[in-house]
């Protein structure tokens, strides 16, 4: 099938080439030199009605989860608006399928599209974010009308992430659809012979899930120095599947490391944070601000605010700190580096998840000192402010998102202290309690 569709695309970029760019031309030569009755005899109309019979045959939508928009938008727009009014004859749905050396720019201007409407998308993809380097193999589909304007973009950037645009009222409204999953726990244990890493990989932990258990106790446990034979492990790990399939996306929930002398353990709270039963926070609390000292606040976080020439609502999901080229930013709290590149829009950035619940991302970055996948503490230097991508002096463009929704940063309530509040605390032992008996502990 994949390869029938490649050559479907392939086929249809051909067809359109042919017919737009040089049959346009000739046309306009034959109407300068030999008038309208020649035009007349011309297969114009036969060219017209090719278009206009095409079918569009797309995906199904998919199906809203847990009160969450989830929508095909191509279909969705067509629904919307293909009913009553909007002529959905004469347009072309082109698809792609990413190869080495492709990139959007060169796609859109092979297909007629302008440089303008990419800038534009661009923009939009400020929210997600996902629309920086193309990944061969990653699947791209247009819809463009009979004006070879494009009404709708889609990209499935990997396993679990489909972004979207649609034009709507003038101009790009993106959406990112992720497949949520199911998350499922599995239990580990084993005794301990010789490494940990050794026995804790033998039980059928990752080196990523090892890595998160002795980073969650490093501050209370040494690994080298004060396990013995015999000592045993116990953990519990989360782990991401969807359509069955292990995404290896995963969260190591609960850790119990018992020796002769006592028993450490480590739980994951809700705020991404590792606690001991007794509910004292075993890393360091979050800070309030990537960067030290106080900093003035040029743009403050506002989900309203008008684009000053368009007056169209252009949302901003974060905090501008007027910092100069090269100060310092830190990451707020523990966690792992989700992302880290290159943005047209963003210019050098960062995504720290911090837990499932919380992300944060640092902006217009001059330097970026970490990478893809790598775990880190809070107050890690983690790269320096600049002016890259577009923007409009130097800064520092930081953002919170609780579930995936950024929220302002300077008004959030932050975990920032050592343990667990009073107010959580129910919460936290019942969580640590539900834990405990999935391991049959309790
Ligand atoms: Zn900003």
């Amino acid at each position: 099938m994949p390869f029938l569709i490649r050559i479907k695309a392939l086929l249809n970029v051909f067809i359109s080439f042919i017919n737009n760019l040089p049959r346009k031309h000739f046309f306009a030569l034959i109407i300068l030199f030999v008038g309208l009755l020649v035009l007349s005899f011309l297969p114009s109309q036969s060219v017209q009605n090719q278009n206009i019979k095409r079918q569009l045959t797309l995906p199904v939508a998919s199906v809203a989860k847990e009160g969450y928009p989830v929508a095909e938008p191509i279909e969705a727009e067509r629904e919307q608006y293909g009913k009553p009014s909007i002529d959905f004859t004469g347009t072309r749905e082109i698809r792609f399928v990413i190869k080495e050396g492709d990139s959007l720019s060169n796609l859109f201007q092979k297909e007629g599209l302008s440089a303008a409407v990419l800038h534009e998308l661009q923009e939009a993809d400020k929210l997600h974010l996902r629309l920086g380097n193309l990944v061969p193999g990653q699947e791209i589909k247009l819809l463009v009308d009979g004006d070879n304007q494009l009404l709708a973009l889609k990209i499935k950037i990997d396993f679990a992430n489909t972004l979207s645009f649609v034009l709507k009222e003038g101009s790009y409204v993106s959406l990112l659809e992720t497949e949520k999953g199911e998350w499922r726990n599995s239990y580990y244990q084993g005794s301990v012979t010789g490494s940990f890493y050794v026995n804790a990989k033998a039980s059928g932990l990752s080196a990523g899930q090892i890595q998160q258990i002795s980073g969650a106790l490093q501050e209370k446990f040494d690994f080298n120095r004060q396990l013995r034979a015999g000592d045993t492990f116990h953990v519990l790990v989360s782990k991401q599947y969807i359509d069955g399939q292990y995404t290896y996306d995963s969260e190591v929930l609960a850790v119990l490391i018992k020796t002769r002398q006592q028993t450490y353990s480590a739980f994951l709270s809700e705020d991404g944070r590792y606690y001991d039963d007794s509910g004292q926070g075993l890393g360091k609390a979050y800070r309030r601000s990537p960067l030290d000292g106080r900093n003035r606040i040029s743009s403050r976080f506002n989900p309203k605010r008008l684009h000053p020439v368009t007056k169209r609502i252009r949302p901003h999901n974060g905090t501008d700190y007027a910092v100069g080229v090269g100060t310092k930013v830190y990451s707020i709290g523990d966690g792992i580096v989700q992302r880290a590149g290159y943005h047209p829009a963003a210019g050098n950035y960062i995504v720290i998840k911090h837990g499932r619940k919380y992300t944060t991302r640092y902006l217009h970055l001059s330097k970026i000192f970490v990478r893809k996948g790598q775990r880190i503490k809070m107050g890690r230097l983690i790269g320096k402010s600049g002016n890259t991508g577009r923007s409009t002096g130097p800064h520092l463009h930081y953002e919170f998102h609780i579930y995936n929704k950024p929220v302002d940063s300077t008004k959030v309530n932050l975990p920032l202290s050592q343990e667990i509040s009073k107010k959580n605390k129910k919460a936290f032992n019942a969580r640590r309690d539900g834990f405990l008996k999935e391991m049959r502990e309790i």
